[in-house]
């Protein structure tokens, strides 16, 4: 008989969904590991719990986090609540000995997110990020074409993560809007970018940010207006180690922007180019061959692409972005039998977690700031 894994879903919003439903389909996307038995989920509110337990599959329901943690059926916890609580509720399920998948950035200061990565190594535990974008089976394909040396020796990467829902000046004040999540676009969006970076090159070592707020004030729902407490735009500069340069924008305020993360890599031997917003395709531009036809060429998502092959056997048809979480969710599963997995855990997340005060810091100073 297949083994089974009890699993606990706090919040369920945006993420909430995403992750139940890596949840309920990873088994029959990959087949192996453990089925995962959705025990118990955690809402703000009772009523509100049920009703998303039910559309969920979730067997209990509860409006208080610490019922689901203290459930000894549930042996790993998905925590997708607003970034203020990640702290909290992660090192309180790993010191109740269950595995983490928490959402990103791993937290609000550096402070708690050390103090995850301590709870995580305390507890023996599996404790890892969403950072979903790695799992996109094109951004493991440029790291192979790294690897190989296809573009010779990298020297230049920029990147850029825009989205426009925070383009409307009369967009309403929300977490977002508010100090208690962050800096704004540095730890909502620049993470993403950063993951990338960490996968695909290892940690930046030098940074120079500049933050902004396109908007100084938005409406409360109650009518009123409310000081914006966090930059929706961020322009950083960096360096990984001695060889490689680098350019990240961010804006959160972006009109037309939907989904954009835009990866350009510079080699001494060619060029790859890659939009998030285009998830199946990514462009190589090889120097060699005659330079009468030379230009960039597309390549498909296709079942070559592991683990495309995993979800649709026919090329060109295209994964999306839940498809990532799911692929995220059975990394987790791996790592948690003890098999090599590609995931970022808080180790490597305080990685993520330093460069980004760092930007913060740099920003404040007006002034490099060394990792
Ligand atoms: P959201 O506002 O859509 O959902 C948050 C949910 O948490 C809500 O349903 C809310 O009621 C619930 N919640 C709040 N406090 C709670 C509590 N104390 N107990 C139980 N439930 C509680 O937010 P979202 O967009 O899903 O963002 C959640 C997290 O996911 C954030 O940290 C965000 O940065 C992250 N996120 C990650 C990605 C990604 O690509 N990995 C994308 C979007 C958001």
């Amino acid at each position: 008989m297949t083994a089974t894994i009890g699993v606990g879903l706090i919040g369920t919003g945006y993420m909430g969904k995403c992750h139940a439903l890596a949840w309920n389909g990873v088994k029959a996307v990959f087949g192996d590991g453990p089925r995962p038995r959705l025990v118990h989920l955690a809402e703000n509110h009772a009523d509100f719990a049920r009703r998303r337990a039910d559309e969920f599959g979730f067997e209990r329901a509860t409006g208080d986090w610490r019922a689901l943690i203290a459930d000894p059926e549930v042996e790993v916890v998905s925590v997708t609540t607003p970034n203020a609580f990640h702290a909290e509720m992660a090192i309180a399920a790993l010191q109740a000995g269950k595995h983490v998948w928490c959402e990103k950035p791993m937290a609000v200061t550096l402070g708690d997110a050390q103090a995850m990565y301590a709870a995580a190594r305390a507890s023996g535990r599996t404790a890892i990020l969403g950072y979903n974008y790695i799992q996109n089976p094109l951004i493991r394909q440029i790291g192979e074409i790294l690897d190989a040396g296809t573009i010779g020796t990298v020297n230049h990467v920029r990147l850029e993560m825009d989205e426009d829902f925070m383009a409307d000046p009369e967009a309403l004040f929300y977490w977002k809007s508010e100090a208690s999540s962050g800096y704004g676009a540095l730890d909502d969006f620049g993470v993403h970018p950063l993951s990338l970076l960490l996968q695909l090159f290892g940690p930046v070592s030098r940074v120079f940010a500049n933050l902004s707020k396109p908007y100084a004030a938005r409406p409360t729902q109650d009518g009123n207006r409310r000081t914006v407490e966090t930059f929706d735009i961020a322009s950083v500069l960096f360096e990984i180690g001695e060889g490689i340069s680098g350019v990240m924008a961010l804006n959160r305020s972006a009109w037309g922007r939907k989904g954009r993360i835009a990866l350009q890599i510079f080699g001494s031997k060619g060029t790859i180019a890659y939009d998030q917003e285009r998830m199946n395709e990514l462009q190589l531009y090889l120097a060699d061959g005659d330079p009468g036809t030379q230009g960039f060429r597309t390549i498909l998502a296709g079942p070559q692409h592991a683990p495309y092959d995993r979800f649709i056997p026919a090329p060109g048809h295209g994964l999306g972005f839940n498809d990532l979480k799911l692929i995220e969710c059975h990394e987790l599963l791996r790592a948690i039998a003890g098999e090599p997995a590609r995931v970022i855990d808080f180790a490597a997340g305080l990685n993520i977690e330093r460069a980004v005060h760092a930007m913060a810091r740099s920003h404040q100073d007006q002034a490099w700031v060394s990792l």
